[in-house]
């Protein structure tokens, strides 16, 4: 009877994944398919950050670092207003400034970030974001998955594919990749997503891990992809 009660605990275990690898061109064909489909399931899919310029994004990119895209949308506009350039930013008071992005946690660190990073744009790129990867992860406080994000979104360039922890959860569930260290699943991804649109494939993921397959409790009942997801509790 214990036993019973603890095998119906478990969602997963009533329904068992049944997962074949899939190698070589059914792979990428998998992976096609399930591109086409997010395409017609969110033909709007965009970065939910809001911005004007690639400052600003690069801004709100650092900000969105364990926080919500709505949270730090709420924070930008007062923020975006009292420090119009790297300049600005650069100069401004610590405390002012840790205390406008309080709300969206860690606000120290990503305030050192910001500042470090808007001391380097100001004085080594002109005051510029700069539109190479090299150059942008070069700068405090930016990694590989904020480049790509600026990169993608503020400047048009396709170098690489934003894997966030939605892109990371769903590219493990639909059997794209086993991987789950970020830049695993990155190269993962370039190889079988055609690079023009690999800044809309992490938009596509994340509206997909948003709205349908969330983390604790995927909606596979509604999803489009059920009947080609390895991971599918239908
Ligand atoms: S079928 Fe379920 S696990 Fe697969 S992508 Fe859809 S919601 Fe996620």
């Amino acid at each position: 009877m214990k036993k019973a009660a603890r095998k119906n605990a478990n969602p997963a275990a009533r329904h068992p994944v049944k997962r074949k690898k899939k190698r070589g061109a059914e792979l990428k064909q998998h992976a096609l398919e399930i591109l086409a489909r997010l395409k017609k399931e969110y033909p709007d899919a965009h970065c939910e950050l809001d911005f004007e310029t690639p400052l600003q994004l690069l801004i709100a990119t650092i900000l969105s670092a364990q926080c919500t895209d709505k949270r730090v949308n709420m924070v930008t506009p007062d923020l975006f207003r009292t420090y119009p350039d790297a300049r600005t930013l650069a100069q401004a008071d610590v405390a002012e400034l840790e205390n406008m992005i309080r709300s969206t946690g860690f606000f120290r660190n990503k305030t050192k970030s910001l500042l470090g990073m808007s001391a380097a744009v100001a004085e080594k790129h002109n005051g510029q974001v700069p539109s190479s990867m090299d150059e942008l992860v070069n700068l405090p406080g930016v990694g590989r998955k904020t480049a790509n994000v600026v990169l993608g979104n503020a400047f048009g360039i396709n170098e690489g594919i934003v894997v966030d922890t939605h892109v990371g959860r769903l590219a493990v569930r639909l059997g794209l990749t086993n991987q789950t260290d970020p830049v695993k699943v990155e190269q993962a991804l370039i190889a079988l997503i055609p690079r023009e649109d690999w800044t809309l494939i992490a938009h596509l993921l994340i509206f997909h891990g948003r709205r349908v397959c969330l983390a604790r409790t995927p909606r596979c009942e509604s999803c489009v992809l059920a009947d080609v997801c390895p991971s599918a509790r239908v």
